[in-house]
């Protein structure tokens, strides 16, 4: 959910390793397996997903000298309705050898077949590591992992790089499930080896630890949130301007690059716009503040409780703070929601913003199956001007903010698909959009176009850090 004017969620036509500055270990390839049959929407996620997240624990061990970082993780879980043979999805279990994996205690051999499936469904794009036991119903189990990441970057920062309209989440870097709905307390530890000092940033409450011979951290998101939500960003201190402000009353870090683009722009952007937000949404959703990360080019990527982002991307990823990260979608595909109201509440402060043409019809939804990873990025065009044509019905602008502000108190944290947004929308104005959404966004078979949006900027995060820093570097 890059935009800039607001936008961006992230997405390249190029392919991309599993995480840019990280490195992707093994090459296995997963066995394509079909699609679960399933009555219901409830029952193929329940069937593909398998298990409901209660808690995922990880410590991170960084040895900057040595360019890499040992990952620790307990993933504590329950099976979901009529499933027993868990499936998590972690990005390092395709390198096998240096992923160490136990299940309730029993130590398992991510080499062995019978231990560990890789597996991919029909249509998902999503890697998952099925775990060869069978598991009660009703128990919490827990799955420990460790592995080693490599840093593969020049500089000394290690971070989170979700890249939501490519579907990757934090699954490159955790064991976790990469699916919108399924929301998690996430506690993050940060351990950094080095007589350097660092800064670390992130999602929820992150506090300084006390630890003999380390400098440490811990992330604590103190809520369920979605696991490709979840953010955070270590730096060398001397690489970074931090600064921290309450800006109409709302807790705010920014981290930019030392000589790169100023905190001060941003609070004062923030100055305004978090005023205007409060006043049309309600108050700002997020428990602890927010931590900004800034880029110097390119646009941004939301968080909960945070953004890694450029200026001009900026006002676009707070107000995902509202829809994307607290309003959340049921589903990838369903996640167009959160761009369109984004970009529709900016573009329609011109009031001559068109809505979409009665005879518009596109698969934005329905071209993809529910499992089916990252977003169809017309979300931030045709998607927008779909939410005008609902302002126009609900009554305007205005009304439609109302509804907006509504909508966003009801559901918070409670994710919906495309069609509870129109019972919403129905329940709220009486306006029914069932039948026009239908057309509009699933009466195709079509995958969006290639071809780059005039928005695309705002999908692409570029973690390049000041010339002020290359040069510390040598690069
Ligand atoms: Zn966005």
């Amino acid at each position: 959910m890059v935009a800039a004017l607001a936008v961006a969620g992230c997405g390249s036509d190029a392919p991309t390793p599993a995480s840019p500055g990280v490195a992707t270990p093994g090459t296995a390839a997963p066995a394509t397996v079909p699609l679960p049959t399933a009555a219901d929407l409830d029952g193929l996620l329940d069937a593909t997903h398998r298990v409901d997240l209660q808690r995922v624990e990880v410590t991170f061990d960084l040895f900057p000298t040595e360019r890499r970082v040992r990952v620790w993780s307990a993933t504590t879980f329950r099976m979901r309705p009529g499933q027993s043979r868990p499936i998590v999805h972690f990005g390092p279990a395709r390198g096998g050898a240096e992923v160490a994996l136990t299940l309730n205690g029993e130590a398992l051999d991510p080499q062995s077949e019978s231990d560990v499936r890789l597996l991919r469904f029909e249509t998902s794009g999503q890697d998952s590591v099925e775990i060869q036991r069978e598991l009660a119903a009703g128990a919490t189990h827990r799955l420990e992992a460790s592995h080693v990441l490599s840093l593969t970057d020049a500089f000394g920062r290690f971070s989170t790089e979700v890249n939501d309209i490519e579907g990757r989440g934090n699954e490159v870097l955790f064991p976790t499930l990469n699916a919108p709905r399924e929301l998690a307390r996430h506690r993050l530890v940060f351990r950094v080896h080095d007589a350097e000092p660092y800064v670390c940033v992130g999602s929820g409450w992150v506090t300084p630890g006390n630890a003999p011979d380390v400098q440490q951290w811990v992330l604590d998101t103190e809520r369920e949130v979605a696991s490709y939500t979840v953010m955070f960003f270590l730096a060398p201190a001397a690489d970074v301007v931090l600064a921290e402000r309450r800006v109409r009353g709302v807790d705010v870090r920014v981290v930019a690059s030392l000589g790169g683009a100023s905190p001060g722009e941003a609070f004062a952007q923030l100055d305004s716009w978090l005023p205007e937000l409060r006043e049309a949404l309600g108050p700002f959703p997020m428990a602890r503040g927010l931590s900004i990360v800034l880029t110097e080019t390119g646009g941004g990527m939301e968080y909960y409780g945070g953004t890694i982002t450029s200026l001009r991307a900026l006002r676009h990823e707070v107000f995902h703070m509202y829809y994307g990260c607290s309003t959340v979608a049921k589903t990838y595909r369903d996640s167009w929601w959160d761009e369109a109201i984004n970009m529709w509440y900016e573009l329609s402060m011109d009031p001559a913003f068109p809505v979409i043409p009665p005879g518009y019809r596109s698969g934005i939804v329905g071209a993809r199956s529910p499992v089916t990873v990252g977003f169809d990025t017309r979300a931030y065009d045709e998607g927008a001007r779909i939410i005008q044509a609902v302002a126009r019905e609900v009554g305007g602008r205005e009304p439609m903010v109302v509804f907006l502000r509504h909508l966003h108190q009801r559901r918070l944290f409670d994710p919906f698909t495309t069609m509870a947004l129109a019972e919403e929308v129905r329940a709220f104005s009486g306006a029914d959009f069932h039948e026009r959404f239908r057309q509009w966004l699933y009466s195709d078979t079509e995958v969006a176009a290639r071809g780059e949006s005039s928005r695309a900027w705002l999908h692409r995060v570029d973690m390049t850090p000041s010339e002020t820093v290359r040069r510390l570097y040598g690069q």
